[in-house]
């Protein structure tokens, strides 16, 4: 790789409008470097299930045209950008990372492909993912499992690890993920990135490919805060066809960045710093704490006691909302279709046999299982119910605090293959995640340490409904202090 391509690919988005604005390198130059550096590092990290070189080169160059004739430009002009692949693109294959999936074209862009596209954003590629976004370590995906940039035999976390790990081995500036249980922050917390899962609602889930309806978000991966609120400003909105999607104000993300908040307040919930918590996890986050405290936050120690059963819950609404939303595949609707089949029933049993993953199957199971007459009371129905009062315990938490942190995650990546016969251990690495999505409330996760193997830990930061502005604030306040967000993995 040369010189130029890693000094432009290490650079954040805000960097790479900056040095197109001065006319340093255009569009054109810095998408060829990303392009560069993915053919370099991807078939070692495996980031990618599609790159989409042509295309990218193409709107490159019409940026560079149009902002030679002195046309106004979108907001993230030239910037390269990679997508998960259960978010759709016209006319460019959309996966899921599932083999059921594994030619289906979408005739249509999905919301936030649209507002791409209106930015003038370069998109790169599609990113590898946990089939259909189960799971917290990409090896569920039916096509590659992608690793971690900072050890390369680590898993890169999930279920939008290709998205995380194509920012971590700046292989992309940004990209957008999609949240469910934990599927950004995790992954941006293994990887050293920044991750948001905004509010549900927040951004328009048209066109994301459906896993868990009530619970789905799409979000953002970027190396810093500013780029974080710069997407967020592209994406999120009000949108027609998505009806949970909201018409409350967008504010510009990235006007206050700057301005400390003050005086805060910062839950600490104990349930956070329970059990299973490691060690250096649990040190880089407290010194992270201690670090606000010493920017004038109040540090409030508080509880959400019915977070013990947020793992419980996850897996009964998740699923069965899964099982609902996955019925489209029958070989008809949408989906691969089985070659030898005897009849109508035999079709769709062999269509769907062959083209989900074990994963997937399991889940469908759990999910028609908990929805069964004699047994939706006793799951399904108790699940909400528990639902209920985990964002119970959030509404009052958040009376008195700003923000409630934690640790993203509770270990640093772990290796491949560690707990991929362990579906029980692979569902815990959610823990402090997944409340946050049963809530619907926003979470970011920012990098604040590494590990003694120089694996990199996260914070979380948990905000009531809307406040991703403040959340925003508050993680730039703790960025500004310290150098974990300049930090960029090298691969060998
Ligand atoms: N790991 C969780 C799951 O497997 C969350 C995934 C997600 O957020 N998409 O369901």
């Amino acid at each position: 790789m040369s010189n130029l391509t890693s000094k432009l690919t290490e650079k954040s988005a805000a960097e790479l409008i900056q040095i197109q604005a001065k006319g340093e390198a255009n569009a054109e130059t810095i998408t060829k470097a990303f392009l560069e550096a993915i053919k370099a590092k991807d078939p070692k990290v495996k980031s990618f299930l599609l790159v989409n070189e042509e295309a990218a080169l193409a709107t490159a160059r019409s940026i560079d045209l149009r902002r030679s004739k002195g046309e106004k430009l979108g907001t993230l002009a030239g910037v390269p950008i990679a997508v998960k692949d259960n978010i759709c693109t016209k006319g460019i294959i959309t996966t899921c990372g599932s083999k059921i999936l594994e030619h289906f074209v979408p005739p249509y862009d999905a919301h936030v492909t649209e507002k791409l596209h209106q930015a003038d954003a370069v998109i790169l590629g599609k990113t590898n993912l946990d089939e259909f976004a189960m799971g917290s370590s990409t090896e569920n995906s039916a096509y590659q499992t992608t690793r971690n940039p900072w050890n390369l035999e680590c898993i890169p976390g999930g279920s939008s690890g290709g998205s995380a790990a194509a920012v971590a081995a700046c292989e992309a500036p940004i990209s957008l993920g999609s949240d469910t249980g934990g599927s950004i922050r995790q992954p941006a917390s293994l990887c050293g990135i920044v991750g948001l899962k905004p509010t549900y609602g927040r951004v328009s889930r048209y066109g994301l490919v459906a896993y868990a309806s009530s619970l789905d978000q799409i979000g953002t991966f970027s190396h810093d805060v500013t780029d974080t609120a710069l997407l967020l400003n592209v994406i999120a909105g009000k949108d027609d066809r998505d009806s949970t999607c909201t018409a409350n104000e967008v504010p510009d993300y990235t006007a206050n960045l700057e301005v400390p908040l003050k005086p805060f307040t910062i839950g600490v919930a104990r349930e956070y710093f329970a059990g299973g918590l490691d060690a250096e996890v649990e040190k880089s986050v407290r010194e992270a704490l201690d670090l606000l405290k010493s920017r004038g936050a109040t540090i409030k120690e508080i509880s959400l006691p019915h977070s013990t059963y947020a793992i419980a819950t996850y897996y009964l609404v998740a699923t069965a909302e899964a099982s609902s939303n996955l019925a489209r595949y029958d070989g008809v609707h949408y989906g691969h279709r089985s070659k030898n089949h005897s009849n109508l029933i035999d079709m769709y049993s062999k269509s769907r046999g062959e083209g989900f993953g074990s994963e997937v199957k399991r889940r469908i199971l759990l999910g028609n299982y908990s929805l069964s007459s004699g047994y939706i009371d006793a799951f399904y129905l108790k699940a909400l119910k528990v639902r209920r009062l985990i964002r119970d315990d959030f509404d009052k938490a958040f009376a008195d605090c700003d923000v409630i942190a934690g640790p993203t995650a509770p270990t640093c990546a772990f290796k491949v293959g560690e707990k991929s016969s362990d579906p029980l251990s692979m569902y815990l690495s959610d823990i402090y995640t997944i409340s946050c999505n049963l809530a619907g409330i926003p979470g970011i996760s920012i990098p604040c340490g590494f590990n003694s193997k120089n694996l990199p830990i996260g914070l979380q930061l948990l905000g009531a409904p809307f406040s991703e502005e403040k959340l925003l604030r508050i993680a730039r306040t703790y960025e500004k202090e310290t150098p974990w967000h300049l930090k960029r993995a090298q691969i060998s």
